[in-house]
């Protein structure tokens, strides 16, 4: 199935190609058929606590012309910057990347910044989701020079650590209310490294494996692909009965 049509793809997305156990074949299948069976839907919470989370920065800021203290360390900001328009044509071949960064802000120097929120307990470098949240990133600074708010010079992650189960009694104890319970979060940050060539190459990839004619091979011993298989032969009567 050749595909003639400009690839759109959310910064997000694009982080998957630098994922380990990223599957070309599995990539090419999503973007040709949105609509997948046996999908899990995706908690609806988690972006529920990070629009929350975005609110208090802001909140924050107007009321102390700063960010909060767990920010410190992403520098003084001069002004929050919102961006409505979120998407733009990349510069090489013919994609478009879509993406909204949770906080975009400019410094006192001109030069902006960006954080994004996890709801998630840091554990660094383990993190297999890391190499896909510094894509994401690196494609939300992308997006941003491009629309020209630039140069973006620094990237944070905040993860906001739910309490540990130790903690929960003493915690229920200080946090019940009235109305119902409240839950702290305890933020760490963790600086992303900008990487401006990151985004060109995994577009060009991204749009290489889009446009194949052919369907990618997919990983070698993928228990998923095996079950596929015997869920084919089952419906198409070809394994027998
Ligand atoms: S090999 Fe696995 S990851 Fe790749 S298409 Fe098949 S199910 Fe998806």
């Amino acid at each position: 199935m050749p595909s003639m049509k400009a690839l759109q793809i959310s910064a997000k997305d694009l982080g998957w190609l630098n994922a380990s156990g990223f599957c070309e074949r599995c990539f090419w299948i999503k973007r040709h058929n949105k609509k997948l069976p046996y999908q899990t839907p995706f908690a609806g919470i988690f972006s529920s606590i990070d629009s929350y989370t975005k609110s208090i920065v802001e909140e924050h800021f107007e009321r102390e012309g700063k960010l909060p203290e767990w920010l410190d360390k992403a520098g003084k900001a001069k002004r929050l910057v919102t961006v409505t328009q979120s998407g733009f044509v990349a510069p090489k071949g013919r994609s478009i990347l879509t993406g909204v960064p949770d906080q975009l802000f400019e410094r006192q120097d001109g030069s902006y910044g960006i954080i994004d929120y996890k709801t998630a307990r840091y554990t660094g470098t383990q993190d297999s989701l890391m190499p896909v949240y510094e894509v994401q990133l690196n494609g939300y600074a992308y997006i941003a020079e491009s629309l020209g708010y630039s140069p973006v010079n620094s990237l944070y992650l905040v993860y906001f650590e739910p309490p540990v189960r130790e903690q929960f009694r003493e915690f229920a104890r200080k946090h019940t209310t009235e109305g119902g319970f409240e839950m702290p979060f305890a933020p760490v940050l963790h600086r992303v490294k900008r990487d401006r060539e990151m985004i060109s190459r995994l577009i060009g990839m991204a749009e290489r494996i889009f446009s194949s004619e052919a369907i990618p091979k997919g990983l070698d011993g993928c228990e998923d692909c095996r079950r596929l298989e015997k869920l084919i032969r089952l419906v198409t009567g070809s394994e027998g009965r």
